[in-house]
């Protein structure tokens, strides 16, 4: 599978974006803002969180990931290539690849990362949504501390039963303490 960024926030949209911010505070001017504003608006996740936009191409990612990603629908279109034209479509295999593309805000990114990210998720489609992080912080590393697992994000992992990450990271940091 390759991940390919098409397309996600730049200057143009960030400076929008801090327009946006500022009309609801009765304010018209347009600036780059700082990198200090921009996080502290992914943290906050206000409204313009919701206009910042990435078009994310998975090529050959496994059928049955491609299905748990597209179960996400606020705030995102996908755009999977159909098979329907295969004249043998039962034949298909579950992990068969297919193109996959995904424009999206990042909100919606921030919000898939937390389900796909935990270690509850299917393996697979973790990886992909890991592999996605990866390639999305080398366009831009400001996105890396905000695209997390719930477990991270609300202190705890609250699936069902725990998938243990939390725990082992709050060891980590005991040890870490320990260790001096
Ligand atoms: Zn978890």
């Amino acid at each position: 599978m390759e991940i390919e960024i098409i397309r996600y926030p730049s200057e143009e949209d960030w400076s929008r974006c801090l327009f946006l911010a500022r009309i609801t505070q009765g304010s018209e001017k347009f600036a780059i803002p700082s990198e200090s504003w921009r996080r502290k608006l992914i943290a906050s996740e206000h409204s313009p969180a919701r206009t910042l936009p990435f078009t994310i191409a998975l090529w050959g990612v496994p059928y049955f990931a491609s299905v748990h990603l597209v179960r996400h629908k606020f705030g995102v279109e996908h755009y999977v290539k159909s098979q329907r034209s295969n004249p043998d479509r039962a034949a298909v295999r579950q992990d068969a690849p297919v193109n996959h593309v995904m424009d999206l805000n990042l909100q919606t990114l921030i919000n898939m990362a937390r389900k796909r990210l935990c270690f509850k998720a299917d393996p697979a489609t973790r990886k992909t949504m890991e592999d996605v992080k990866t390639a999305v912080c080398a366009c831009d590393p400001i996105y890396r501390d905000y695209l997390v697992p719930d477990c991270v994000y609300r202190g705890g992992c609250h699936e069902f039963t725990s998938c243990g990450y939390y725990e082992r990271w709050l060891e980590k940091i005991a040890e870490k303490r320990t260790d001096g």
